[in-house]
Formats: structure tokens, sequence, C-alpha cells
């Protein structure tokens, strides 16, 4: 309380001189305040904030710019706000605003709804449980504290212009508060702060704002003209830079037109037309130039005269205008931006109280200002994007949180309703951006909806309104009929935003219906009827005979309109449904419509038709030659209507009465004369009549059953045509419909004898077609009743139905199963949906990442499957009957598709039952079952009879379900002979297809008899259908079973009886041949000498054998055990690699096929050399940790193995690069001046761009003796000796300018050795006889380097940045160790995934890996001996350089070293640099004893390493966390150890480990310093001892072996590719790999314990490499905390490279986005916020405003990103649309995001918004995909394969 008090006294700031404040105060005292006076000073001080820059007053001034205007304009907002608005804000409260301000906020916010206007993208949230309707949406803050957080809620992205419901009552079922809100409601209306004076003072400003902003804002304001006359000319002539040229947005042109007018036209740059151009795109319109009127108007029209050619022809009619401009003085420019920046500010200050929304809402509706509610409604099409959109804000802030005020909004919105939309229709801005868009906050409040309807008729205007603008100028001859005129299509779609407003004005039902509301809303139900009139019968189509069409007619717009209206009139007939009033007038108001309407009944005639001795007056119509139409919505009204008649007690005939007193009768003929008319075209349709129509009307009755359409098509037609079946005579009913169809003939018996006489033509098919027709269409009339109204059931049942058969068909996901049915009436069928699926279906759960979860019917409910569903296609219905044959096949019941129980009808059809058991129906049925067993005749078909059999299945069911009393089927079926008709079909051979059905339906026929019985006291047909039942006929089935079960028993019987010969046969052969088998006898131990005998008895030995083996195998390995558990100092014998105890290569197999020549080809030295394809690819993939950021990016190898001659590739490689040549660059771009021609290995298609080649195990070219005497090598510190003196005599070459490489004979003498050269040669493997190599094989190394060096190019430093770069030369110092190092590279990065796919090395690689690893090693090693490198420069420099810093200390230090990079240079770059005698040495690394020292060499280094950066305090820290009371592994080593090696590595660790010696520093610094104090002693330095016991050595002895595993198990891919030995036995399979067992591989010593002996050389070489100055220097730096280090420490064990960690729940991420701006562009959130999933940072993705440069191309934010975060890869999350882009060199592709709802399925584009989780599966498929380097290929692959839309990659 007294801290706001005393900020009043502290800022009240003393009324500046120029501040208008003292002015203003001083008028209002005198009451001579006026508006004007703010309005005269805006006016005046907006120019002040205005600043442009223009010409050459930027600092580039060469040539090439000057060209172009350099142009940039801005408002300084932040000025503005601070000298203007805080002072109005100042004179409104009183002194010290901003304290004013927080005691009005602490007093309480009195609004009690959210109302937070949506900026576009930002989410929002809405309740399937709670909300009204589905445009209900909360904003983050107000879900986050809604109990609709733990509902079914609903996620989406907002498209800016909505707002925040919550605290509305009328939006919410329940829970309309979050906690924010709820609480405010207790605030108090009134407020201290604002008192009287204030408000008053308010009134005044608001006042000012609003005339001020209303006056300029206009595109063309006439405040233009005022600047001009009025005294601002004054200070400048006409002629003065005071006028700019304004370019305003338009849907009609695209980004690239306007980039194009504006550089060629305009002179900008194409950087800064770009800039304006999102300018334009984002606010509405931009400055392009500042400059005199004549210039600025020249511009003008120089841009309007360009003639821009229409872009497409789908566009409106402004199309073809010139780009909108105008120009405008600078001062009526200033005044809109200052206009635009007071709005939005005044709509936040609006937020603040209610107090202010009173004082606003009270201005706007003051009539007659300039600003009233009408005005701004009306004006807002004069505006452009953003001055609109701040318009909409303040209405919505200002009028829409009261009810009142919106009432009052609302009102007038209607009330100009058909103004706006007008305007809105001619314009040409996007919905969202017209005041139209209002609608939507408006018209879904329910009360204020139903208030309009009442007393605005706003029903009827919206209607009225879309007849006028949308329909009435396609009117002819009083039926709609759309023009071929695309280009309406536009203006049509836009008009049908007002059919979108009429279904938020209706879509809650009230509960009672006041008379007012009744009669408004029965105004808008004329209309309706007005508009449905017009399309009853539109787009009306006749049979096309003779040619085809000569174009296909449109039809798509009257779709459009069904399916726009469609919803409109189910929630119409939905509020009738409720009040029997309005359901009266409605019925009564169809009737007449419809008795109106002559489309198809109007003055047809009728004859008599007559069948089974019933006659019928017909309506002679021919479809086959008349107009009919799909579209008949009148009569589909009426039957919507007539659904809810029975609920009133109200029926056709008491209603009848009624209408017929308005003299309009409407038949039961007529009501289904067109509807069946329609389905008889069908019928013929589907009988191929109407061939030459084309496909216009194939898509026209595609969507007539669609999902989309079908519930206003469809299904009101079929309950229209039940309509008829019930209030007509059963008999007459079907005699019109075989009329309809041409049937009446066909239903007569003596039809085979009439037909005979006709030959068999494609009438005739046709005719059996339409009878196939007619049946279904009868059983579908009969059969689909789950519709309420019609039976008994619920929309449930309705809804439970649909997905039972759905489920019939397959196993549905989520998804697809809710886009299987149709939306339910304003979304809310949502829970019904869940609901009813549980009920019906059970969910199985995803099994692996790539599945989706689905539902699968409960078994019991097949029962209900109806195989003549109507609503499934074909396609349906024979996948849905096929595997419900199967399944009953399985379970041994009759295989067929029995019609299903039928519900009961209601009273008002229950007259329908009677066609089951009428005359014409049971001739018509009679008919096809003769027709089925006379095998002579012709006008059957085997599906007739199905049909019938289905239907009588229906009569049979109906019966028994006893709903009706006058069934009589069972009574009249045997005058038709319908059992002794079904038996005999049950014999009947030639119909066995069907018997099954026919036996069911005899099954069930029985039981009706059985039910019959008792009430027919007789026994003689009890009798006779129970001795019926015991023997009843067998099933197809059985009858199948049977015979199978015979013929095998006769199969078995004749196969014994030919067993039984042959075996007499052969022995009589082997008696007359018994010599020759004597000697076989000898090993068969049996007498008996018949073969089988024989392989018996071999193979019972064989099976005897191998157990002893196993046996053998366990005792060997647990000898092993005990050895190893002995802790056993000697190796076993022949395990390792390198090393004096090492293995040799035994040979391995080199024949290989050519893939591409199919012939076999063997390695051999001479021979034409072997290539497997490969792909190189820069990456950063292991340096993309944190602490490696900073790294460089190395290159990957990949290869899948496939081997050819490198010629045969050759040929196909130059045909791929002349393909590639050809193909037009539209989707790739290249990014880098060099790349690497793609092509595809032809075997696998693995994306490739080089070759590796493939070479013989390299052992084979040395001869290696085994003699394993150590005294046949040189010791290690030979090795060591000699590698010094290398180093300086290549040094000492390099100064001397020298040619010849250093003898071998001069370093050993310089280096002091003795030693033989037979000793030197032995441990070098030196390779007397040189291979002669086939001459292509250095082409094959040649091309592998150049692709090396392309692939480097992209990432190298771009010339621009740095002058002196130049591509790099293929012979530099950077070049030399290339190969190697993308050996180490992809050795590492393979070593990295192994381990994280827990693939121990002994694990059996992929062949890719297995091939690629190999091949690899193999070449460079080949590579090295190779005597180009002899002669070059760089090769013995860096030779020297490597050799200088390992063992001279010069250069840098162990802890910056990648010991295993080293390594691998070492290994290759070194040991060729020596001559012999004879010229230089050739030596092919393979494992010789040097390999070795220089293995243990880099191990030493690494241990030493290691040991230096061992923390143990960390160390204990961690292990005390994790595994408190696990016990050191290598304590008991460290306590056998002798004490002398125990006191070494104690002094090793206290001299050199880093963290102790600074420890020791520090501690000594500080006892010093105390020291200091107490007394002055200099002499005596005591020094600290830093503890180092056991337990510590055990520590750092655990640590060690760690952080040298990276390293180790490099190291044993490496030697593995290199020597050809594989890995011993004992390496365990399936546990990670351990460090004794690699050591013992590599032939190291495993007891770390070795190398700290004094006596050794190890410890000598450890202490050498630990002395390295750089060390002290890091040492020193660390002792001061705050010293930037300056030594880039490599760290031991390299952390794993990880994606970055992602929000479990996917509402966390997109809300972690909301507030994210563009870094270019401050005012503007991003549109597409991207997230890089390797390091996290989020991108402005695929947007004009962020292009930055890369080489000389304009790329997009990820691309550019891309190439420095992942070298030239990326993977990249598009938030707002829930979608993964994986991006590689200029192409991409989209990959499944890991987000999963929780139905396991993704939603890509958040088009369902359920709620997803985060997949862990999901996202380690990705981050693995990217480990093993697999993104350029899943990227190729992706856009190989499919054909995915043309993409822009490089502008994501
Ligand atoms: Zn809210
Ligand atoms: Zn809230
Ligand atoms: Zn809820
Ligand atoms: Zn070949
Ligand atoms: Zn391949
Ligand atoms: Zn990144
Ligand atoms: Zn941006």
């Amino acid at each position: 309380m007294d801290r706001y008090d005393m900020e009043d006294v502290v800022v009240a700031p003393p009324a500046e001189c120029g501040s208008p404040l003292k002015e203003w105060r001083l008028k209002l005292q005198a009451g001579t305040l006026a508006r004007s006076d703010f309005i005269e000073y805006f006016k005046r001080e907006s120019p002040k904030y205005f600043d442009y820059q223009t010409g050459g007053t930027e600092t580039d001034n060469n040539a090439l710019t000057r060209e172009y205007n350099l142009f940039k304009c801005m408002f300084k907002e932040a000025l503005a706000k601070e000298e203007i608005i805080d002072v109005l804000v100042e004179f409104m409260l009183g002194d010290s605003p901003a304290s004013a301000l927080e005691k009005l906020r602490l007093e309480g916010n009195t609004a009690t709804v959210c109302g937070k206007v949506f900026k576009n993208g930002e989410p929002t949230y809405s309740c399937r449980e709670c909300g009204v309707d589905p445009t209900c949406v909360l904003c983050v803050n107000c879900f986050k504290r809604s109990a609709h957080r733990f509902h079914k809620y609903k996620m989406s992205t907002s498209g800016g212009g909505g707002c925040c419901d919550c605290g509305d009552d009328e939006a919410w079922k329940k829970d309309h508060y979050c906690q924010l809100h709820l609480a405010n409601r207790k605030n108090p209306l009134e407020s201290k702060i604002l008192t009287e004076a204030v408000l008053e003072r308010a009134e005044i400003c608001f006042g000012a704002i609003l005339a001020f902003c209303v006056n300029y804002l206009e595109i063309e304001p006439n405040a233009s003209l005022q600047c001009l006359e009025g005294g601002n000319v004054n200070d400048g002539q006409l002629d003065g830079a005071q006028f700019c040229t304004v370019l305003y947005n338009d849907e009609s042109h695209t980004f690239d037109q306007v980039i194009q007018t504006l550089t060629k036209i305009a002179k900008c740059r194409h950087k800064d037309a770009m800039e304006i151009v999102a300018a334009i795109d984002r606010e509405g319109r931009a400055v392009v130039k500042c400059d005199t009127f004549k210039e600025c108007n020249d511009l003008k029209t120089a841009i309007e005269n360009q003639m821009i050619p229409p872009s497409a022809l789908l566009s409106n009619p402004r199309n073809n205008q010139s780009l909108r401009t105008s120009v405008l003085h600078i001062g009526a420019v200033a005044c809109q931006q200052f206009a635009l920046q007071l709005l939005g500010w005044f709509q936040e200050f609006l937020v603040r109280h209610y107090l202010f929304r009173k004082t606003f809402a009270e201005l706007v509706q003051r009539k007659q200002e300039a600003f009233c509610i009408r005005h701004i409604l009306e004006y807002d099409v004069k505006l452009w994007k953003t001055a609109r959109t701040c318009w909409h804000r303040l209405l919505i802030s200002g009028m829409l949180m009261e009810y009142d005020n919106k009432m009052v909004l609302a009102q007038e919105f209607s009330r100009r309703y058909a103004t706006i939309v007008e305007d809105f229709i001619s314009d040409d801005h996007d919905h969202a951006f017209s005041i139209v868009s209002l609608s939507v906050q408006l018209f879904t409040v329910p009360s204020i909806a139903h208030h309009l309807i009442a007393h605005e008729g706003i029903f009827d205007k919206l209607l009225h309104t879309f007849y006028h603008v949308a329909i009435e100028k396609f009117i002819q001859n009083k039926t709609l009929h759309f023009s071929k005129n695309i280009a309406s299509l536009t203006f049509f779609k836009r008009a049908n935003y007002i059919l979108y407003d009429l279904r938020y004005l209706l879509s809650l039902k009230p509960e009672v219906l006041s008379n007012d509301l009744r009669s408004g809303f029965l105004e808008g139900c004329r209309a309706l009827m007005r508009v449905l009139n017009v399309m009853q019968g539109m787009e009306s189509i006749t049979r096309q005979t003779g040619q085809h069409m000569d174009y296909e007619p449109e039809w798509e717009c009257a779709f459009n309109l069904h399916i726009k209206l469609a919803t409109t009139i189910s929630q119409v007939i939905e509020w009738a449904a409720g009040d029997v009033k309005l359901l009266r007038k409605l019925y009564k108001m169809s009737v007449r419509a419809l008795v109106g309407n002559s489309f198809i009944v109007g003055a047809e005639k009728s004859e008599a038709r007559s069948v089974a001795g019933h006659v019928a007056n017909c309506l002679m119509y021919d479809v086959s030659v008349k107009p009919v139409s799909i579209h008949l919505p009148l009569t589909r009204f009426y039957a919507g209507i007539y659904l809810h008649l029975g609920a009133h007690d109200m029926t056709y005939d008491s209603l009848q009465t009624e209408t017929e007193a308005l003299s309009s009768k409407l038949t039961p003929r007529g009501i289904i004369e067109p509807v069946l008319c329609t389905h008889a075209m069908i019928a013929q349709v589907a009988a191929g009549m109407w061939r030459r129509n084309g496909y216009s009307l194939l898509h026209q009755l595609y969507f007539y059953r669609n999902v989309r359409c079908r519930v206003e098509m469809l299904d009101r037609d079929i309950v229209c045509l039940q309509i008829g079946a019930s209030l007509m005579e059963s008999n007459e009913f079907l005699i019109h419909v075989l009329n309809k169809f041409n049937l009446i003939a066909w239903a007569h018996a003596n039809y085979e004898s009439v037909l005979a006489e006709n030959p068999v033509d494609d009438e005739f098919m046709r005719q059996l077609s339409m009878i196939d027709e007619f049946l279904e269409l009868l059983i579908v009339i009969i059969g689909e009743r789950w519709m309420p109204g019609v039976s008994i059931v619920t929309e449930e049942d309705r809804l439970r139905k649909e997905i039972i058969q759905l489920l019939c068909t397959k196993s549905y996901s989520h998804s697809e199963l809710s886009r299987a049915l149709p939306d339910g009436n304003g979304g809310n069928s949502d829970n019904i949906f869940e609901d009813v699926i549980n009920t019906v279906a059970v969910f199985k759960k995803p099994v692996g990442v790539d599945s989706k979860g689905v539902y699968e019917l409960k078994e019991h409910l097949f029962e209900e499957f109806n195989v003549y569903f109507y609503h499934y296609t074909k396609e349906d219905k024979s996948k849905a009957e096929e595997l419900q044959r199967e399944r009953r096949k399985a379970k041994k019941q009759l295989v067929c598709c029995p019609p299903p129980m039928l519900p009961q009808l209601t009273p008002a059809f229950k007259s329908m039952a009677n066609i089951l058991q009428c005359n014409v129906f049971l001739s018509i049925c009679t008919l096809v079952m003769d027709r089925a067993l006379d095998a002579r005749s012709r006008s059957f078909t085997e599906s007739h009879l199905q049909k019938v059999l289905h239907l009588l299945g229906f009569a049979i069911q109906e019966e028994l379900s006893e709903h009706y009393p006058f069934l009589s089927f069972y009574e009249r079926s045997p005058k038709y002979g319908i059992l002794e008709k079904l038996e005999e079909l049950a014999r009947c051979p030639r119909l066995e297809a069907h018997r099954d059905f026919v036996l069911w339906t005899i099954k069930r026929y029985k039981e009706l008899q059985a039910k019959q019985a008792p009430s027919d006291g007789g026994a003689g047909p009890s009798c006779s259908q129970q001795s019926a039942g015991e023997e009843q006929p067998l099933s197809s089935e059985e009858q199948a079973s049977q015979e199978k079960k015979l013929r095998a028993r006769m199969v078995a019987e004749s196969r014994a009886k030919i067993m039984a010969q042959m075996k007499s046969a052969q022995k009589s052969f082997m008696k007359n041949h018994a010599e020759m088998f004597s000697a076989s006898d000898k090993e068969s131990a049996g007498e008996d000498s018949s073969s089988m005998a024989t392989t018996t008895t071999t193979g019972a030995m064989e099976w005897e054998d191998i157990p002893a083996e196993t046996e053998a195998n366990v005792t060997e390995t647990n000898v092993e055990d005990e050895e190893e558990e002995q802790g056993a100092v000697a190796l076993k014998q022949n395990v390792a690699c390198l090393g004096p105890e090492r293995k040799f290569y035994t040979g391995s197999d080199n024949n290989f096929k050519c893939i591409l020549c199919f012939e076999n080809c063997a390695i051999s030295r001479s021979g034409p050399p072997l290539v497997s394809s490969a792909f190189v690819q820069t990456s950063r993939v292991i340096f993309t940790t944190p602490q490696m950021r900073a790294s460089p990016s190395a290159l990957h190898m990949s290869c899948c193995g496939h081997v050819m001659h490198y010629s045969c590739w050759q040929e196909y490689y130059s045909n791929e690069e002349s393909k590639e040549q050809r193909r037009p660059h539209r989707n790739r771009v290249a990014l880098s001046p060099a790349h690497n021609v793609e092509f595809h290995c032809p075997y696998c298609r693995t994306l490739s761009n080089t070759v590796l080649p493939v070479t013989e195990a390299l052992p084979a070219f040395s001869s290696a003796s085994s003699s394993s005497s150590s005294d046949s090598y040189l010791p290690l510190d030979s090795f060591a000796e000699i590698m010094r003196t290398q180093a300086s005599e290549l040094a000492a070459m390099k100064l001397m300018e020298l040619k010849t490489l250093p003898s071998v004979s001069t370093i050993l003498r310089k280096s002091g050795v003795v030693a033989d050269m037979a000793l030197f040669e032995r441990s070098i493997q030196l390779i007397t006889n040189p291979p002669e190599l086939h001459s292509n094989y250095s082409d094959v190394m040649a091309f592998l380097r150049k692709a090396l060096l392309n692939a480097t190019q992209s990432q190298q430093p771009h010339p621009k940045d740095h002058p002196a770069g130049t591509p790099l030369d293929t012979d530099s110092i950077e070049t030399v160790p290339m190969l190697w190092d993308t050996c180490s590279y992809t050795l590492q990065s393979l070593e990295i995934y192994l381990f994280e796919t827990q693939k121990p090395l002994k694990a059996e690689l992929p062949m890719r890996h297995q091939s690629c690893a190999i091949n690899l090693v193999r070449a460079c090693s080949r590579f090295s001996a190779s005597p180009s490198l002899w002669t070059n420069e760089w090769q013995t420099e860096f030779a020297a350089r490597l050799l200088d810093t390992v063992f001279n200390q010069k250069g840098t230090s162990v802890l910056e070293w990648d010991c295993f990079r080293v390594l691998v240079s070492f290994q290759f770059g070194v040991l060729n640099l020596m001559a012999g005698e004879s010229g230089p040495l050739t030596v092919i690394p393979s494992g010789s004893m040097f390999d070795f020292y220089i293995l243990q060499t880099m191990f030493l280094a690494h241990l030493t390493k290691a040991v230096l950066c061992f923390d143990a305090a960390k160390e204990q820290a961690k292990r005390t966390a994790e595994t408190p009371h696990a016990e050191l592994t290598q304590l008991g080593y460290v306590e056998q150890l002798p004490t002398r090696i125990r006191d070494n590595m104690v002094a090793f660790y206290r001299r050199y480990n880093i963290p102790a010696r600074v420890l020791q520093r520090n501690t000594q610094q500080q006892l010093a310093e105390e020291r200091k104090d107490e007394e002055q002693v200099q002499g005596q330095e005591q020094t600290v001892v830093i503890p180092c016991e056991p337990h510590h050595l055990a520590l750092l002895l655990e640590y060690v072996q760690r952080q040298m595993s990276s390293f180790l198990r490099c190291a044993c891919l490496f030697y593995r590719c290199l020597t050809d030995v594989d890995f011993p036995d004992t390496f365990p399979t399936d546990q990670p790999d351990r460090f004794e067992l690699m050591c013992q591989y590599l032939g190291l010593d495993a007891q770390l314990g070795v190398y700290f002996d004094m006596e050794t050389v190890y410890a000598t070489m450890m202490h050498s490499f630990a002395s390295h100055p750089h060390i002290g220097r890091e040492v020193e730096e660390r002792c001061q905390p705050d010293t930037v280090r300056s030594l880039q420490v490599e760290p031991c064990l390299r952390p794993l490279p990880r994606l970055i960690p992602l929000y479990d729940d996917y509402s966390d991420l997109i809300n972690s986005v909301s507030d994210i701006f563009c870094p270019n562009n401050e005012r503007e959130e991003m549109k597409t916020p991207t997230m890089c999933l390797i390091c996290g940072s989020i991108l402005c993705g695929q947007s004009y405003c962020c292009q930055p440069e890369l080489g000389k191309m304009m790329v997009g934010a990820c691309t550019h990103h891309a190439h420095a975060c992942g070298a030239e890869v990326g993977i990249f999350l598009r938030i707002r649309d829930c979608q993964v882009v994986y991006l590689g060199r200029g192409k991409g592709c989209f990959a499944q995001p890991p987000y999963l709802d929780e139905y396991g399925e993704t939603d890509q584009g958040l088009r369902r918004g359920n709620p997803l989780r985060l997949c862990q599966a999901a996202y380690s498929r990705i981050f693995l995909q990217w480990l093993g380097h697999g993104l350029h290929e899943e990227i190729a692959r992706l856009n190989d394969n499919t054909n995915v839309a043309v993409m822009q990659w490089h502008h994501m």
C-alpha cells in the first residue's frame, strides 16, 4: 500500500515545457477542452516519428548497388509511445499513471470473461465434453487453469482473430470459468481509482482517439488531401520530397510477381524487394518510395501500367487489375502509422477495466459520431490488412467482454449484414481479414443468436442475402444452372461464408421457443424453401445416346452448395423436431413447396400396370429419355420433417386434411416419384446404360453416397421411399418400383417364353442387371431402417450400426473410423462416437513403431452384418462378404451372409412390413426360385437368387420377431410352395454355391414353423418337421470335408500299395547286384541292407556325435572361466591380432560376382580393379554435443558392399551422369559449386556418390613369418628412437629441400639403434617385391580423392568471407590426411552407432557396416603404399609434424589429441617415408610389430591423458550419488600390486594429475596467505600433499578403463580390418565390451600397473607425454577461475550425440513457442516456428522474413542453420503443424513426427487435434537414422519412390 504512495511522490514528473499536458488541463478547467485539441496534437506530432532513408545515404557506394534505390522507412513507435501516448494516459489518470494502473490491477480486473484475442498461430483448446460447439475455445492461460485440462480436449492453432471464451456462460456446459476468471467474478464493478473526473477525461480522449483513427485509416483517406491543403504544405513546396508511393496487398498477385515489379520498376534491390513484399503480405501495405509528388505519381502510374498477366484462371474479377497503389503525403502516412499504433494500444488499454469499456461502448453507440459502430463496420472494406485487424481487435476487446455490449454489436452487425457481406464478396482479402469474420463471435452465442432470429429477422436476412448475391443470377426456368465459368467459383466460395454464418446461428437448438423466435425462424424457413425450391432438380441430366457428351458438364458447384447447406437443413429439421407448432408449420410449408414444384411430377401421364392380379396407376416418366437429377432437396427436406411427425402424434393422414384445405394435395406417389426416378437412373448407370454421359455423372454418384453428402442425400431418399412404402398399398408400391425399373414384363410368369424369341444382346444383359438393382433396392428399403423415426432406434443405434458395418470390412484406426463417419451436427457427435465405439469394438494397441492401433469388432456383433448395407461401395461389399464367409467357415457355421435381425418399425412405418407378405412380393420370389430351378431359364442369374433369399430371410425373421400381428408370411407361404422350392434348391447341384444360404433359410423357416406349430395344434407338420430336423442335409462345408477325408483315405491306401511294390522290386534288385553293395555293407551296421536303413543309421550316428562335441565345448569354456577368475596374467594363445603373440591371417575368400556384368570376378593384384559404390557426406554427428560445437565437420563414408568391375561401373556411371545433366533441376539446387553426381547402387539402389576400391586382405601382401620369439623384433624403445630420428630427418628434408627420403640405414645409425637390417625389415614387415598394380587402380583412388575433396568443398568458408581462401588444392597440407580422417571418423561413428544400438564388437555387423569398414581401411592402407605419396612434400611435412607432436613434445599436447584420429594418421602416414637400399620402402600396414608399437604409443598417450584428467573428488561424488554401496572393482588389484609400482602410481598422479595439481596449488596458496598473516616465514615452504590412498587409485583405474573404452573399441574395429584377424571366440556377444578382453585382442597388457613400472619404456613415454608445457599452462589457467582457457581439450570419452529432449506433452511444446518472435521482425510472431532437433534452436522457417544468404543464394533459415549445425544435414520439427523435416543439401523430405495420440497415430498438420504425447520409440528411430548417417539416403528414397509435390526445400 505505502509502496505506491512513495512512488507517487518520487515519480511525479514536473510539467515540461512543450508538454501539452498543462494546456489541456487548463482548458479542461476552463471547460473549453475539445477533441480537436487532441486530434490537432496527434496530427502535428506524428510526422516527427516517421523516418525514412532514401538514395545514396547508405554507406555502400559501389557502382553496382547505386543503380538501385536503397530505401528504408519506419515509424519510431517506442518514442511515439513515450511522447504522445504516455502523456495522454497521464492526462486521463492524473500524475503517476503507472502506479494508478497498478492499483487498478490490484483492485481486480472486472472482466469475468477472458476475451484474449488470438494471434495467428497461437494455440487454442476446445473441450469435447463441455464445449457448446467447436468454436468455443480457451487460450493457454485459461486452459491450464481450468478443469477442461482433465477432460477430453482438442488442440489447434488459431488463424488469428478469434478470442478466448473463458467465462462465457453460453460457451460451456459446465466449468465455465478458469480459476483466474472465477476469482474475477467477486471483484466489484466500481473502482476507487476511476473516479467521475477520470472517466470524464477518458471520454474526451477516447473520442479523440476514435475520431482521429477513423479519419486517417483509409486506403485513400480524405485526410491526405487535408494534409495537402492544410498548414503543413507551407514548410515544403509541392515538389519537395514530401510524398510516398504506397503499395497494397491483394490476393491476386503472387509474391514473385510483386518482387519482379519492384525490382524492375521501382529499381529496388532484390533483397529489399523481398522485405517489402513480406511487409505487404504481413501488414497489407508498404511504402516503396518517398519523393516529390511527381516522382511518386510517376512510379504509381508505371506500376499500374505494367501489364501483369493473369496468374491463373481461377481468380476473381479483379485478377486482371494491376497492383493497387496510392500516393500519399508523408504527413498522412505518418498519421496512419500513428493511428495504427494508437488503436493497438487502445485495445490493450480497454482490457484493463470494465469502466473503460463502458465509456467506449457508450461512445460508439452514438449514432451521429463518425466513429459509430455502423461506420466502423461499413468502412472495413476500405482499409488495408493491419488497419482492419486493429479495428477488429478493438471491437472484440471493447464490445465483446460484456454481454450487453455484445448484444449491441450483434444487433448493429446483423442490421448491416447485407452490406458488409456484399462488400466482402467483391473484396479480395481473406475472410479472416474482413469484418464479416466477427460473425463467429456473435452468432455462436445462443441467446444472442436466438434474439437476432426473433427480433432482427437474421435467419431470413442471411438466406435472402445469399439468394440474392449468390444464386439468383444462375436461375433459369425456376431452377439453378451453374455456368461453366470457373471464375464464378471464387465469388461463389466467398458467398458460401454466409452459409457458415447460418450454421453458427442455428447451432444450438433452444429448449423452448418463444412466439417471436418461432415466427422469426419460420420466416427464415420460408427463405430456405425458396432456395431449396430452385435447387430441386438442379443440374439435371438426360441420358446421352448415340454419341458421347461434348464436354463434361459442371457439377461441382451444385455439390458444393449442397454440402454447405446440408448442415443447415439438418439443423432446421432438428429445431422443428422439438416443437409441435413449428413442425406442423414446416410440414405444411414443405408440402406446399413440393406441390408447387413441377420437377418430374409435373404434367406427366399415368397408365395402369398390373402384376400378380394387382393394378397400380403408374406415372409414365421414362428415366432413360427424360431429365433426372441427383438434387432433390425439397423431397428430402419433406422426408426429414416427416420422420418427426410420429413423436408428436401426427400422421400423414391427419395433416392431409389440413393441407387439403390449402388446395394442395401431396400424394404418396408424388412423394416417391422423383426419388424413384433418381434411383432408376442409378440402376441404369450400374447396368451400363449411361456410359456416354461421361465422368461427371460418375463423380456425382460417388458423392451421392459419399460420407460427406449422403446424410442429406442417399439416406433421405431411402427414408422417402420408405414413407411411400408405408403409405401405399404394398402391392401398388412394388408395381410402381417395377414399372420405374421397366420390369413389369419380367414380373409376369410368361416372361421366359416371351424372352425366348429375343436374342441375347446388350439390352438383355442390361435387363438382368436391372433386376439385380431392383432386388437390391428392395432389400435396402426394407432393411435399412436404423433411422430414428423409421424404427424404434436412437441416433446412437444408427451410429452403432454404421460402425459395425464398417468394422466388418476391416479393422479401422481411430482416424480412419472418424473420417468414415459423417460429421455430427456441430461436432458434438464426438462424445457419442467415443461411447458407441467402445461398446462395439475392442481397441488393439499398436505393436511396432510403424503400426497404428486399430479397432476390431467384438466377435458376437458379426451376427449383425448385412452384406447389402447401403453405404457400402462395391469393394467394401466384396471385402466384407469374403471376410464374413471366412469367419463363418472357421467357426464351422453355414458359409453364407444371412440378413440380420431388423429393429421394430414405428407405428407410422409399420405397414412397410406388409411388403414382405404381399402377393407381388411372393410371386416375384417364387418366380425367381422357379427360374433358378429351371435349367433352361435365361432371365436368371445366381445373384438374383441370393437377393431373393435375403428378402425371404427378412420376411421369416420379421415374423419371428412377432412385432407385427398382421404378418402371416408363414400362413401364406404354402400357397406359393416356398418351403418345397427351398428344399429343391438345396438339392440342386447347379446352385451348390448357394446351398448354405438356402439351408440357413430353411432352418429359419422351420424355426418359424415350430413357433407357429402350437397354434396349428396339428401333429402332422410338427412330426415331419422334427424328423427333418434330425436328418438335416449336410452343408456344403461338411460335405466337402467328408469328401476330403474319403479322398485322403483312398490316396493313402493306393500309396501304401505302390510302396510295397517298390520295396519288393528293390529287394530283387539288391539280390541281383549283391557284389556292388558288399562294400557299403561294411559301413552300415545292420544286416538289413536297404538304402533307407543306411541313411537312418548314419543319421543316428551324427546325432550321437553332437552332444559329445557340445560337452567338450562346455568343459573348455569352463576352463577358460576358471582361468579368467584366477586373473591369470598369461595371455591366451593366439587371440591377439597384434603384438608378439599375434594370431596370423589365414586367407579368405576373394570371389565375387560383378553385379553389372554378372561375371565372376576374383580379386587379384594385377587384374582389373573392383569397386563398390559408396556415399561420402560431410558430417558433424559426433561433434554435436555441446562441448564439441566448435569442431569442424568431417567426412563420413558409407558403402553397401556390392562389388562390380571398375570398368563396368564407369560405363554405368557416365550413363547416370548424363541422365543427371538432362534432368531439369527444378527441385534441387546445388548449394555448392562442385558437387558429386549422385547415383544409386545398381543392385540395391543405395544412394551413392563415389566408389571404394575392393582389395584383398592386407596381410596377404606381406609374408610374415610366425616366429614368436620376441628377440626377433626391435623393441619398443628402439621404435621410439627411430621415429624421433625420422621426424628430424623429414624436417631436415624440407629445410634443405632434399628430394630423397631419408634412408633406413641413416636413421638406424643416427638413432643409435643397434640392429641388423633383417631385424628391422621383419619388424616393419617390408614388402620386398611390391605387387604390380593394374593401371586403373590409381584412377579409382584419384576418383575417390576427388569425391572427398568435392564433398568438403561446401563446408569450406565461402570465398566471399575469406578472400584469400581458394578452393582446396588437391595437394596441400590439409588434404593429406583427408582419406585417413575419413577413415577414422567413419570408424568412430560406427563405434558410437554400435554402442548406441547395444551391439558389442563380436556381434555380427550388417554387411553395409562390415564392408564399408573393411574396404575403407584397406583402401587407406593400399593408398599409403602408393608411390605418389613418397614424392609429395606435403606428405613429408605432415609426417614430420605428426612425429614431432607425438615423440618430441612439439606442437599440441595429449590433452588436445583425438588419440584414435592420430593413431590412424600415424598408421598410414609415416612408415612408408623411409628409403631402403634400392629406393623407398614398401610397407602395407597389416599388423606388423611396428604397427603394434604405434598402437602402444597411442594407447599410452590415451592412458596418460585419462590419468591427467581424472578428478578424484568429482568421481567420488558421482560414485556415491549413483551407486553408493558398490565395491570398487579395482581395489583388490591395487592392494595386491607391488609397493614399488603403487608408489610410482601415486607419484605419477601427484605430479601430473591436473585437478590434483590445481588443488595442491590452491591449498598451498591459501596456506601461504594464512601464514603471511600469522608470521613472515619465508624460507621453509611446507608442501601440501594431496591424499592418494589405495581407494583413490582404484577409483583412478576404474575411471581410466571407462575413459579408454571408446578408443579401444575403435582400435579393435580398425585393427580387425587391418589384420583380418577375427575377434576371438572368447568375446561375448551379449554383453558390453570389456576392457581386458579388448586389450587382449589388441595384444596389450590389460594390467594397468605394468605401465607405471619405472623400469619400463612405458613409464618413460608416459612421463614424456605428461610433461608437455601446454599441460602446465592448463594447470595455471585452472588455478585462476576467470581466465580464458587457451587449450581446446579433447575429452577422452566423447559424450554421446543426442537429439534434444522434447516435451512429453505436445501442447507444452506449442505453448513454448507461442511468444517467439522472428529475429528479423520484432512485431510479428513467427509463422512457422521450426525447431532444430540437433541443437534446439528455434528458427523462422519457410518465411520471406528470414532468408539469409548461403554462398550466393538466398535460402530458408533452416537450410542455413543446417549447413552449420549439422554439416548440411538437418532434422527439424515444424511445431505448429507437427511435422518432421529432414534437410540435406538442398533436398528434403517430411518424416513421421514422434508425437502420437492415444490411438497411436500421428497428426501431421494438427488436423484432428487429439492430445499428443511423445513416443520415445518413434523419436529414437529418428535419432538412429541420423546417428547412422542415413538421412541423405532417406531423403533420396522418399523423393524417389513417391510422387511428392515439388517442394522448394532450400526455402525451408
Ligand atoms: Zn483466456
Ligand atoms: Zn479464464
Ligand atoms: Zn471440459
Ligand atoms: Zn563387370
Ligand atoms: Zn548395393
Ligand atoms: Zn541446430
Ligand atoms: Zn522471420
